[in-house]
């Protein structure tokens, strides 16, 4: 690994370490549907982050970072993914039940704040 991308990934570690220790990761879960919906709020935002512990569907962020480096390989995560990993594994994220007619409105505000950065 070059040094400039083993300190690119160790910035992202410490960003993460923030993430965790602010509680940012966070678990939303509609109810009585049970879907579940994971964002983490970063230092730029909230962004949508699906992971997928089995492997079987691949990770995704509305990052920038995510969409710029890890889909183009040359990083394998952003710092949201890398937070919302360890969050589950050792149960370090905050839980937030909505009802089920919550969902859209809920979706709604959150894909305008992230495409309000993209753009
Ligand atoms: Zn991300």
């Amino acid at each position: 690994m070059s040094p400039d991308l083993e300190k690119a990934n160790a910035k992202r570690q410490g960003k993460a370490q923030k993430v965790l220790s602010n509680l940012g990761v966070k678990l939303q879960i509609f109810k009585p549907s049970g879907r579940e919906l994971w964002t983490v709020v970063g230092t730029d935002g909230d962004f949508i982050v699906d992971y997928d512990s089995t492997g079987r569907r691949p990770s995704y962020c509305s990052c920038q970072d995510f969409h710029f480096r890890v889909l183009s390989g040359t990083v394998s995560e952003c710092y949201h993914l890398i937070a919302l990993k360890q969050a589950r594994a050792h149960r370090q994220h905050s839980t937030i039940v909505f009802s089920d007619e919550e969902y859209e409105g809920f979706l709604r505000a959150l894909l305008r704040d992230v495409f309000s950065r993209i753009s």
